[in-house]
């Protein structure tokens, strides 16, 4: 991981008990989790998410198979008067859609 400022590798850092990926020149990864955001050109978004398993399972339809448990986490985009997004994973086919609130 490289920081998107300066190009070097981001370290772990700790500010109090939060723990992030940080740079030299101060730049800070979005707090916690290891997820990583791709906008591709459909506006279809992946999430990548290694600890999927820990995450809640919640009651959710899944657009693809109709399957009815999904994992289920939330991220605060960008500036923080934006509304947190809420995304889920299909439990059965891992199809991953998002929610906005
Ligand atoms: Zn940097
Ligand atoms: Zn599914």
């Amino acid at each position: 991981m490289f920081c998107p400022k300066c190009k070097s590798i981001l370290r772990p850092m700790k500010d109090g008990n939060k723990k992030f990926m940080g740079c030299s020149c101060g730049y800070k990864e979005n707090s916690g989790g290891s997820f990583k955001e791709e906008i591709k050109k459909e506006n279809k978004i992946e999430v990548v998410r290694e600890d999927v398993e820990t995450l809640p399972l919640v009651d959710a339809q899944c657009p693809e198979c109709r399957h009815e448990k999904a994992y289920f986490w939330s991220i605060q985009t960008r500036a923080s008067d934006e509304p947190e997004t809420r995304f889920f994973r299909c439990e059965k086919c891992r199809h991953t859609w998002k929610e906005y609130t």
